[in-house]
């Protein structure tokens, strides 16, 4: 582990990440984080840096166009919810299978790409789905909004590999540019609302990625989406497949592979952008 209980973590980690909101160097003082550009202060607990910062767009400075996930956000960071998401996919039958197809099309996806010295895996939850990924990696790095599923994964993982723990906002990556090989986001787009928040997230993930990104989402155009929107029975939001290839050009990327979970079609699509050569450009204001 590259975390220790003495509130550490390794020089080799604390080169990589970065402070959330100017990305200025980090650096330990006391117990604490301090970043060396704007002199935020960020506490560790029990060794887990806490990086998160919930809120909508005008966190990083983009007038918000409405509708946020500042509502989910918070739902996310209640204590035991983790406990209670995990417990429910383990309870029922047809979640254990798809938690099954789910880790299978990642590990597909990841089995395409060379292998990678360092991965991040954001959002984390409670690590219902991580236990192949530190085998397929040097160093995974887990991260989610809520302490909470942070110290779940870590429950879960910890005796798994080099595995290092903080909590971050997919908005707001504590990392600098290019700093894993690949990132993996599964279950997150379909709580972003289109526009603003689904372009932000895809450009930081595709900032802090040398790689690729893999990145599930529902589909706009599939029948289940589509039957759902009929019956005014539609929950999360949706991408279409364009859009998603229109955001990963802007973010410096094309979508390699973009599959649906289940053979037949289903709502939930797993995704593989892969990072063209050159820096991103800057997402529409
Ligand atoms: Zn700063």
């Amino acid at each position: 582990m590259t975390q220790d209980r003495n509130n550490t973590v390794s020089a080799s980690v604390m080169e990589l990440m970065r402070c959330p909101h100017c990305r200025g160097d980090l650096a330990r003082e006391g117990r604490d984080l301090i970043c060396r550009g704007c002199a935020r202060r960020y506490e560790l607990h029990d060794g887990i840096p806490l990086l998160a910062q919930s809120g909508s767009s005008e966190q990083w400075g983009s007038p918000s166009d409405g509708v946020t996930s500042v509502a989910y956000q918070g739902s996310f960071q209640k204590s035991g919810i983790g406990e209670r998401y995990r417990w429910r996919y383990q309870r029922r039958w047809f979640k254990r299978c798809t938690t099954r197809r789910e880790i299978g099309r990642i590990e597909r996806l990841l089995a395409s790409q060379p292998r990678c010295g360092r991965l991040l895996d954001i959002p984390c939850g409670g690590g219902r789905v991580s236990g192949p990924f530190a085998a397929a990696t040097d160093l995974l790095l887990q991260a989610d909004l809520s302490l909470d599923q942070i110290l779940m994964a870590r429950r879960i993982m910890g005796s798994q590999g080099r595995v290092v723990w903080f909590t971050a906002s997919a908005f707001m990556i504590p990392l600098k540019d290019g700093a894993v090989d690949g990132v993996i986001c599964n279950r997150l787009m379909h709580h972003l609302p289109p526009g603003v928040e689904q372009e932000r997230a895809i450009h930081e993930l595709l900032r802090v990625s040398a790689r690729f990104v893999i990145v599930s989402y529902y589909d706009h155009d599939s029948f289940k989406s589509l039957g759902r929107r009929i019956r005014g029975r539609h929950r999360g939001h949706t991408l279409r497949r364009r859009d998603l290839r229109a955001l990963a050009e802007r973010g410096g990327a094309f979508v390699e592979v973009d599959v649906p979970l289940w053979c037949g079609g289903s709502r939930l699509r797993y995704a593989l952008l892969r990072k063209s050569i050159g820096p991103p450009t800057a997402p529409d204001p």
